[in-house]
């Protein structure tokens, strides 16, 4: 539920809505403070009627009106929280004016292969390093990763560059050890649905970054960012990854509709991840420079230093020279959508 008040209300009447909301069983309250209104947004689940409970609250005179949502997620919707959010990473800011970068290996393969990268992306301009230690893959006989190694690696590379890292976490168990080591949490595409892993990182005190499941709709995609969120999490950002269809010269069709789709669903802060979404270096840049124009906060881009050797994905990996060329291509896509890249 939602409750809706006059924009001249004293911080004495937003606790007195609160705690209606709390003595009706819901867990917490939200306040957005607008231009034109107040809005609180009630967390958890009451135990009263919320016909009786909107009953309650519209007796006093500055509650405007109330609101039950609909949609089958609410944490994570626009009508709950109507301004954006703004996700902090040490000095990055995910969702705010700059386009933030996300760029690196898909997998850790060794400790020059990252370190070399991620010196690289840095001096290109790219904001936090990505690489994947614990791998999901079609196949059981390809590689998985290097798991703890590579997620030690990735932390050297923080510390020699000065980067967040982010890498996926693919299993229950690994929570509590990629945590210990990642700045964000990436849940891949194969995992949007795993609720108890949605659910254990929504545990954690750290942004985790959900990825569009590639056979699930935007809908779909939100209720998996709700369970985050209903854990406690709020930090969650959305990736749009590309999309299953009948298409198969690319390897994923890259939903560019997404992007305005889930800003205007949601205040969740949102990338674009064109290498999965198109599987051919080539596509890469042409893709990105589409998902910025179309809003988004941020991409994520895979880079290799010598792709055609890449243990996964290198015919979607920018070699360090395209991927200079695509930083310095956004800025004026950026500047031309109001951001900065
Ligand atoms: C990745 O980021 O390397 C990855 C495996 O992504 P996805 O889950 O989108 O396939
Ligand atoms: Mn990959």
């Amino acid at each position: 539920m939602i409750v809706i008040l006059r924009v001249d209300v004293t911080e004495r009447d937003i606790d007195q809505v609160v705690k209606v909301l709390k003595d009706s069983g819901y867990r917490d309250a939200h306040i957005s403070r607008g231009l034109e209104r107040v809005v609180v947004g009630a967390i958890g689940r009451p135990q009263q009627d919320k016909a009786l409970i909107s009953e309650r609250l519209k007796t006093m005179s500055f509650v405007e009106d109330t609101i039950s949502i609909s949609k089958p997620y609410k944490l994570v919707s626009k009508e709950f929280h109507p301004e954006k959010t703004v996700i902090k990473v040490g000095d990055v800011e995910i969702g705010g004016e700059q386009i933030v970068v996300m760029a690196g290996p898909c997998s850790v393969e060794s400790r020059e292969q990252l370190l070399s990268t991620a010196r690289f992306v840095k001096s290109a301009g790219a904001h936090i390093l990505r690489g994947g230690a614990f791998k999901p893959s079609t196949s059981p006989y390809s590689f998985h990763g290097l798991g703890e190694e590579g997620l030690k690696l990735l932390a050297e590379a923080r510390q020699q560059t000065g980067l967040p890292v982010i890498t996926e976490v693919m299993d229950t168990r690994d929570v509590e050890l990629v945590t210990r080591y990642a700045d964000i949490l990436q849940i891949g595409t194969r995992n949007m649905t795993n609720f108890s892993l949605l659910q254990e990182v929504g545990l954690v005190e750290k942004p985790v970054m959900l990825k569009r499941g590639m056979s699930s709709t935007i809908e779909e995609w939100l209720q998996a960012a709700e369970y985050i969120a209903d854990k406690g999490n709020p930090a969650v950002i959305l990736c749009e990854r590309g999309i299953r269809t009948f298409e198969n010269f690319t390897r994923n069709t890259f939903d560019v509709n997404a992007i305005p789709a889930v800003k205007q669903l949601s205040h969740l802060p949102v990338i674009g991840d064109p290498s999965h979404g198109t599987g051919r270096w080539q596509l890469v840049a042409p893709v990105a420079r589409a998902a910025i124009a179309a809003g988004a906060d941020g991409l994520l881009i895979e880079v290799h230093p010598n792709p055609p050797q890449a243990l996964k994905d290198g015919p979607q990996s920018l070699t360090f020279n395209d991927f200079r060329k695509l930083m310095g291509e956004l800025k004026g896509i950026a500047a031309a959508t109001g951001r900065k890249a």
